[in-house]
């Protein structure tokens, strides 16, 4: 088989292109590495030292959380 051609990909929006409404939120999604092991023990190896985190933010209000269950209901950052 050919190789995949991973190098296609054309951002065409200039800021956060991927934002998305989640509630009243525009939120993104973020990763972040993150010190320590994982709390998912399914997900934590041997030896680990940091582990990568995904987390929601809002680039409306900048509030951060893990799941969209969390989002407080208002924006504060909403205009
Ligand atoms: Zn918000």
């Amino acid at each position: 088989m050919s190789d995949s051609n991973s190098h296609a990909i054309s951002a065409s929006a200039p800021n956060h292109p991927e934002a998305r409404y989640a509630g009243n939120h525009l939120v993104i999604d973020k990763t972040e590495w993150v010190p320590g092991k994982h709390p998912d023990p399914h997900r934590r190896r041997e030896g680990q030292t940091e582990y990568l985190e995904r987390y929601l933010r809002c680039i409306e209000c900048g509030v951060e959380v893990l799941s969209e269950r969390d989002l407080p209901v208002e924006c504060g950052g909403s205009r």
